[in-house]
């Protein structure tokens, strides 16, 4: 017997299938926004994947708030790391589809 009923295993199915629905995750340690596992906060997907996700996951109407929220904890972990309570940040962001990694070239 499944936990799932059938409607609920056939909208999951076509959902997993949709060709338009983009998943964020990071393979290497299978999180997955929204998921069960927890990030790795030492991973650059990880992070990304958690980042990408709040901000996808905002309605419209609250993302300039969201990334003013975001930025105000940028500049406090900045500061962190001027007085020496933080370890060094990652250079770059890097963004996959798939294995591929896109955008911004690698610097580190
Ligand atoms: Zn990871």
């Amino acid at each position: 017997m499944s936990i799932l009923s059938k409607k609920d295993q056939e909208q999951l199915i076509s959902e997993a299938m949709d060709p338009t629905k983009v998943t964020l995750t990071c393979g290497t340690h299978t999180y997955a926004y929204g998921g069960k596992t927890s990030p790795n906060f030492k991973c650059k997907r990880c992070l990304f994947t958690m980042f990408m996700g709040l901000i996808a996951n905002t309605p419209p109407d609250k993302r300039k708030e969201q990334m003013e929220m975001l930025e105000f904890t940028i500049h406090e972990l900045i500061e962190a790391k001027k007085s020496g309570k933080m370890q060094d940040f990652f250079k770059h962001p890097e963004v996959y589809v798939g294995d591929k990694r896109v955008g911004v070239p690698k610097v580190n």
